[in-house]
């Protein structure tokens, strides 16, 4: 083809062709300054809410103070009202009432505050050869063998008989102590070496130990247990019973750093996705007043599936919904097909050490900005709920103007792998649905690598959406 006149390929090239550009080298000093502020109070976020119980009363309390109060299905409401509304401690609605009627449609964004993680049985204490153990069930996608030999917290609640709730956080101060799963000497690893690394530390063998020294007494068995369940007793006040209304989750007790000579990156436990609802309440509690009523959602349950009354399967958003739409004499259903939502989760962020599994030209990378999937599911786009050409395009349209540094992605190669997010579930209830998030390098792993600048612009991103 001849060349168009007065042009060269240079310029031509920057007219035409789509620009990938470092988000360092786009973002000026001072935003970086006010980058690198945000990740300072994100960090902290990752420490203080660790499970999905601790992200709802961190994200219950900020609201609080930023003016939300509860949602009363009984009371009017009016632009620049806030309210919030917790679903069984682990799940948390918060929503802004927009200028705009409700009828014409809210803006909502929804991301996850459960995370992969060791669960304790139901009757998880025993004793085996003198130490003591609690037996675990793994919750969510994990690569088990990442997790013997990492310090872990144990975090959750033992509800007791009389109805009575005790809070437990062990192993996040300095002084207290932590847990642990072992895992064999390389010494003696030659058979396990040989397992396929499914199998490498098998679900049954993610046993953490909890003490190892017995009550004294020559004529007790299982005397280490015994020791152990008098020590609960005497901090909780619980008898081995009361286990079996308790739901214990461990976590990696190390705190959330940065990572680099650089300090570019942000490494800690549960990114996936508190990543993502860290930003979007940032987003929401920083909102003046917004044109559409703002609905932030921060949910649970999404890493096994969105199942149970606390995942977004369950009709909780759509009671919701339904609910503050009658506060104005409107059905919920005419609200949710006007509404438009961003589904606010991770994306696999290309790996240049395993290269392999990604598709270059449709893989999101560390600072390239927030990613936009518009569809995700597995083979055949199996579970997926691919937003449409028209609703990517307003959304393309709205983070370009509004100078959000973003870029597009996919879970990997078409035919490795892939996932889903709770954006069908969404798009399931008749609402135009696009996923959005900040990628993340060793996705589900003890600790998750994710990009400042990508942070910052999935802040950004949402920001834009909600005053839109
Ligand atoms: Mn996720
Ligand atoms: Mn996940």
């Amino acid at each position: 083809m001849a060349k168009k006149e007065n042009q060269s390929a240079k310029e031509l090239k920057e007219k035409l062709f789509m620009q990938k550009k470092n988000a360092y080298l786009r973002m000026s000093d001072a935003e970086i300054k006010k980058m690198d502020k945000f990740c300072e109070d994100y960090k902290h976020f990752l420490d203080a809410a660790k499970t999905e119980r601790e992200a709802t009363a961190f994200i219950k309390q900020a609201a609080k103070e930023h003016g939300f109060a509860p949602f009363d299905k009984d009371k009017t409401y009016k632009a620049g009202d806030k309210v919030y509304l917790v679903n069984r401690e682990k799940s948390v609605i918060l929503a802004i009432v927009g200028k705009e009627p409700i009828e014409k449609g809210v803006n909502l964004v929804a991301a996850h505050i459960d995370s992969p993680r060791l669960d304790m049985k139901q009757n998880p204490l025993y004793e085996k050869d003198e130490v003591g153990y609690f037996k675990t069930h793994y919750y969510g996608g994990i690569k088990k063998y990442q997790w013997p030999t990492v310090p872990l917290s144990l975090h959750g609640v033992i509800v007791k008989t009389d109805g009575s709730k005790i809070t437990v956080n062990i192993g996040e101060d300095e002084g207290d102590p932590v847990f642990c799963v072992s895992d064999l000497l390389p010494h003696l690893a030659t058979t396990q070496m040989k397992r396929p690394s499914t199998e490498l530390v098998k679900g049954e063998e993610l046993n953490i130990i909890v003490g190892s020294r017995p009550f004294k007494d020559d004529e007790a068995s299982e005397a280490v247990k015994l020791n152990l369940l008098m020590i609960l007793n005497e901090k909780y006040g619980i008898t081995e019973a009361d286990f079996l209304s308790a739901e214990l989750e461990a976590v990696p007790a190390f705190k959330a750093r940065d990572i680099g000579f650089d300090r570019s990156l942000v490494g800690g436990y549960g990114q996936d996705d508190r990543v993502c609802a860290y930003t979007e309440l940032m987003a929401v509690l920083n909102a003046k007043s917004v044109r559409k009523t703002a609905i932030a959602i921060l949910t649970d349950k999404e890493e096994t599936g969105s199942d149970g009354n606390t995942g977004l399967r369950s009709a909780y958003l759509k009671y919701f919904i339904a609910d503050l739409a009658a506060t104005f004499g409107v059905k919920g259903r005419e609200v949710l097909s006007n509404s438009k939502c961003l589904s606010a989760d991770v994306n696999a962020a290309y790996d240049p050490t395993f290269p392999d599994v990604f598709e270059k030209n449709n893989a999101s990378v560390l600072n390239g900005g927030v990613c936009v999937t518009k569809y995700t599911g597995s083979r055949g786009k199996s579970g997926t709920s691919d937003a449409s050409a028209e609703f990517v395009g307003e959304i393309r349209a709205l983070l370009d103007k509004k100078g959000v540094i973003w870029q597009t992605g996919e879970l990997g190669k078409v035919d490795i792998g892939g996932g889903g997010t709770v954006a069908a579930y969404i798009a399931n209830l008749n609402v135009d649905t696009i996923d959005i998030g900040v990628p993340v390098m060793s996705m589900h792993a003890p600790f998750e690598i994710t990009a400042k600048t990508d942070v910052y612009a999935a802040f950004k991103a949402f920001e834009a959406f909600i005053n839109s």
